[in-house]
């Protein structure tokens, strides 16, 4: 962090965090897509908002700042984000994926980059020893999330980070689950993190934006250069908004993973419970290396009910936990991940992966947790058969 040493701080300060010509707290939205020159090549810094836009410059600045990076970027989407930043590969490279990739990031990879000669394999980043075996001559990077979605596997960064160099891969951390406020994956050898902003550090389900913070100037010159190519950045309303977001991104992440906590005890504790998955449990997988990397075991939770249970009949029955795609914002929602963010995964890898039709997901929010216990409680009530 270069300027604050402390990360709420930061969150509040980083960046660009006033208007210079007014002293306005917040920055302005600058709503131009160009800009004038004074004369034939003198700009003043600004020349088009695909390129450049004081509004989006403040939240990449910001990002760079909290990720502990060289550089940010920012998106239209996490998505965006992604695709801008797998670019920077050429035809005939392989890319090894966690094995609970993001849906999306795994469609893309599947249909939209095979067209241009790039492929992937889903490999044990869990497993050092195994992982270490499936680095073939073509593999040219990593994508890693950890704790990664939905079975919240744990994946050691440093690790995966010093094996995949002395293979000159590029490291790539998706840190959308945990957000520079847990886990800053650079720090732990990472050379690009990527998120989708759209979650926690958007924070209240009001924007869809992606971020990447690259950890060298080489990289930065490069994806600035395709960000500026291909065109998929964020408007100047929507990078406000961003910035205004990860202001409260300490304050609302404390709240979240204490509620988190306290829903995975409950969840863990009820006898209609098969199987939690969360980090934050002494007996999860990875529960000692995610320590050690992050903070605490994060927000997202996924469990299944015994087989007596009726999980329509659960979902229907919720009443202030909503049934919705995503996460991350201030109010608790719960998907299920075999028909909604991981269908685009063919059935036969999801069963290998151990996605199962009857897991469900739950993005505790920042509700009084005796409502939200009391919400799961009196669903899971209904839904026995
Ligand atoms: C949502 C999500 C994405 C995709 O981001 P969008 O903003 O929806 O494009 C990527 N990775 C993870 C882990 C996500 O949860």
């Amino acid at each position: 962090m270069s300027s604050y040493k402390n990360i709420e701080s930061a969150l509040i300060h980083g960046g660009i965090s006033t208007d210079e010509r007014t002293g306005a707290v917040n920055v302005p939205i600058y709503q131009t897509s160009t800009y004038q020159q004074d004369g034939l090549g003198k700009m003043r810094g600004y020349e088009y908002s695909r390129t450049g836009n004081p509004t989006r410059e403040a939240l990449e600045k910001l990002i760079a700042e909290l990720e502990e990076g060289y550089a940010g970027f920012a998106f239209g989407s996490g998505m965006a984000a992604i695709t801008a930043v797998l670019s920077l590969l050429n035809q005939g490279d392989r890319v090894l994926i966690s094995s609970n990739v993001y849906g999306g990031t795994f469609r893309v990879l599947d249909k939209v980059f095979n067209h241009f000669g790039i492929t992937y394999t889903i490999a044990n980043t869990d497993d050092l020893a195994k992982y270490e075996s499936q680095i073939t001559d073509d593999v040219k990077a990593v994508i890693i999330e950890s704790p990664a979605n939905p079975l919240m596997t744990v994946t050691d960064i440093r690790g995966v980070a010093e094996i995949s160099h002395q293979h000159g891969l590029l490291v790539i951390v998706d840190n959308t689950f945990m957000t520079p406020y847990l886990q800053r994956p650079l720090t732990l050898g990472a050379d690009i993190v990527v998120h989708s902003a759209t979650k926690y550090l958007g924070g209240h389900s009001d924007v869809v934006a992606g971020l990447a913070v690259v950890n060298s100037k080489e990289l930065a010159e490069k994806l600035a250069f395709i960000q500026n190519s291909t065109g998929g950045v964020l408007g100047p309303f929507d990078s406000f908004l961003l910035i205004r977001g990860i202001k409260t991104l300490a304050v609302r992440m404390d709240r979240h993973v204490e509620n988190a906590q306290k829903a995975a005890e409950f969840l863990v504790s009820h006898p209609a419970v098969k199987t939690v998955y969360y980090p934050g449990l002494p007996d999860a997988q990875g529960y000692e290396i995610n320590k050690a990397q992050a903070k605490n075991g994060g927000v997202m939770i996924s469990f299944e009910l015994h087989e007596n249970y009726d999980i329509n009949v659960f979902f229907e029955s919720l009443h202030l936990i909503m049934l919705a795609e995503s996460l991350g914002g201030v109010e608790s929602l719960v998907c299920h991940p075999a028909t909604m963010t991981h269908a685009s995964i063919p059935a036969d890898i999801r069963k290998k992966v151990g996605i199962t039709d009857g897991l469900i997901r739950l993005s505790t929010g920042i509700e009084n947790i005796k409502d939200i216990l009391a919400d799961l409680s009196q669903a899971i009530g209904k839904a026995e058969k």
